[in-house]
């Protein structure tokens, strides 16, 4: 009885309430959001859709086939072909990422598992060597996978792999698979722009993600680039919004989740090379945790 009335006279102020006090995990600058784009097969079409993303000042990640073989129809047939590495390079510059989808697009989970690991592995060569940058994104060719081939990703570094259709939803998981990344739709959903106003109108603290997929081959044969460009519209230019690459989003996520607290939440250690951004409830205040420091969080 003597020791639980001890215990209930430690002055509060010394034992900040753990969950009174909750600290909610931003997107650099503090927004809750953020957008961004995914295309596949590196075809020449993708050129009106980078042109009309750097127009909007949105940014996104181009899945690149790099052994240029998904050519199921004769060139004189269609006015696109796909891109040479060179084209790639070119057009994708240095504010768009390249990510890995399968050197020669096989099904990765129906071959053998080797296969598989020397086709991923080529495509991931090949776009490094031509952009002298690390590639670590990965789009399943087909959305062909299996426990195996996730496996093989892990081993090959790979950060992320997006899969599925879409979800339709935006808020980010407590604890994403990072190697079947749900985008929120492909840009031919019919609730596409439903989906738009729905997460610019989304409130509360959670991280909200819009991310939108297809391929540009798909605008020039329905010729409906005026979906895009409606989208783009409506969701560029705010400052709430982040617009960033599949990768930067991926790697700002996990580094976010390195943060070392102690305890009583007071002080936090950055050990990434990431600023990292925190919103610290109830009292509504919005930090920035430097690249390698140790910040005293205020009360
Ligand atoms: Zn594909």
């Amino acid at each position: 009885m003597m020791e639980e009335k001890r215990i209930l006279h430690i002055p509060r102020e010394r034992f900040p309430d753990l969950l009174e006090r909750k600290i909610y995990t931003m997107f650099p600058g503090g927004r809750r959001k953020v957008f961004t784009l995914s295309y596949d097969d590196s075809q020449t079409c993708d050129r009106p859709l980078v042109e009309m993303m750097r127009k909007y000042g949105v940014k996104g990640t181009f899945n690149v086939c790099s052994a240029q073989i998904v050519d199921d129809m004769p060139h004189q047939l269609r006015p696109w072909r796909s891109m040479t590495m060179e084209e790639c390079v070119e057009l994708y510059g240095d504010d768009m990422e390249m990510a890995i989808h399968g050197a020669h697009h096989p099904y990765w989970g129906r071959m053998p598992s080797a296969q598989a690991m020397v086709d991923a592995l080529e495509d991931r060569r090949n776009i490094e060597r031509a952009t002298g940058k690390i590639i670590r994104g990965a789009v399943y060719p087909y959305g062909s996978y299996t426990e195996d081939v996730k496996q093989i990703l892990r081993l090959l570094d790979i950060q992320y792999c997006r899969n599925g259709q879409g979800s339709g939803k935006t808020q980010i998981p407590d604890e994403p698979d990072w190697l079947r990344l749900e985008p929120t739709c492909r840009h031919k959903d019919p609730n596409l722009m439903k989906y738009a106003d729905d997460f610019l109108n989304v409130g509360g603290y959670l991280l909200h993600m819009f991310f939108v997929w297809g391929h540009t081959y798909e605008f020039m044969v329905n010729d409906n680039w005026e979906i895009m460009e409606e989208l783009l519209k409506k969701v560029s230019g705010r400052e709430d919004i982040w617009y960033a690459t599949n990768i930067e989003i991926v790697e700002y996520l996990k580094a976010s989740q390195q943060l070392i607290y102690n305890l009583d939440m007071t002080i936090v250690r950055n050990p990434t090379d990431k600023d990292i951004w925190l919103r610290i409830m109830p009292k509504d205040i919005l930090i920035c945790v430097g690249a390698g420091k140790t910040v005293t969080l205020p009360d």
